[in-house]
């Protein structure tokens, strides 16, 4: 299971802003450490959108020892100005490598942001486990908190949503069948047109290129289909002499 803690969070809509963004892609277990008041009527709240109703009441107060002792820590900053010599925020991952890194393995994660000003201290990311730093303006790389948690949380969708949360984009593209359906009709249609024969099977495949990376719908190939229709109808009274 994926967590999210926050560390010493000053801005309660920052909060918010990370248990709506959690909410958005399937993460439910929010904890704390050393957070501000959180009031019904508050920022917190104000910001949380639909997460207000359970992720922000559930959320846990917790020291930071406890995460360190029971999770696979991930530490996330926006400073990485160190190489090989130190290794304090250093080798870091992109949220997406992350992302595959995870996928590999089955422990509890905690995803660990820190505060607004200062981020996390030099010692708790030496007791932190990896380190993951969003690819940012090397002139400007710091984002605001709650920006960097969602970011962090859609590039781990693919962990966190099960498949009756996840956006069903295959079943909206066209069956196959009608794919090649619209291929053979394509190429009658050349026929029919007396395309000049020698170019005929090198534009077939340049067509079938173009409608493979396109991944059509239903309705985009039943309206070429409907297309092709009329321009057969057309051929064929014109060579029928009408
Ligand atoms: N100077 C601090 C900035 C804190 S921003 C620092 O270097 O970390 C508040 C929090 O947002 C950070 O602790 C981190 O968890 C997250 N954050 C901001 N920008 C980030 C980035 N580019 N990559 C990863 N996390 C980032």
């Amino acid at each position: 299971m994926i967590s999210v803690v926050v560390v010493g969070a000053e801005t309660p809509g920052n909060i918010g802003t990370i248990a709506r963004a959690m909410k958005n892609f399937g993460v439910s277990d929010l904890k704390l450490v050393d957070p501000p008041e959180l009031h019904r009527d508050g920022e917190a709240y104000g910001f949380a959108g639909q997460a207000r109703e359970d992720i922000l009441p559930n959320a846990e107060e917790v020291s930071f020892e406890e995460i360190v002792e029971n999770y696979h820590t991930i530490g996330f900053t926006a400073t990485t100005n160190e190489d090989a010599r130190r290794h304090v925020r250093f080798p870091f991952r992109t949220p997406e490598e992350l992302a595959d890194d995870l996928a590999e393995i089955e422990t509890d994660v905690a995803l660990v942001f820190g505060r607004e000003r200062v981020g996390l201290t030099n010692e708790e990311l030496a007791r932190i486990d990896q380190i993951c730093a969003i690819p940012a303006s090397a002139e400007y790389p710091v984002l605001n908190l709650g920006q960097a948690a969602t970011i962090a949380l859609y590039e781990l969708r693919e962990l966190t949503m099960d498949e009756s949360q996840l956006p069903d984009v295959e079943r909206e593209r066209a069956i196959e069948p009608e794919i090649e359906r619209f291929y053979e009709r394509f190429d009658a249609m050349l026929g029919a047109v007396s395309y000049p024969e020698e170019k005929r099977a090198k534009t077939m495949r340049l067509v079938r290129r173009l409608v493979g990376r396109a991944h059509p719908t239903g309705r985009e190939i039943t309206t070429l289909h409907g297309v092709l229709r009329v321009i057969e109808r057309a051929t064929q009274e014109r060579y029928s002499g009408r």
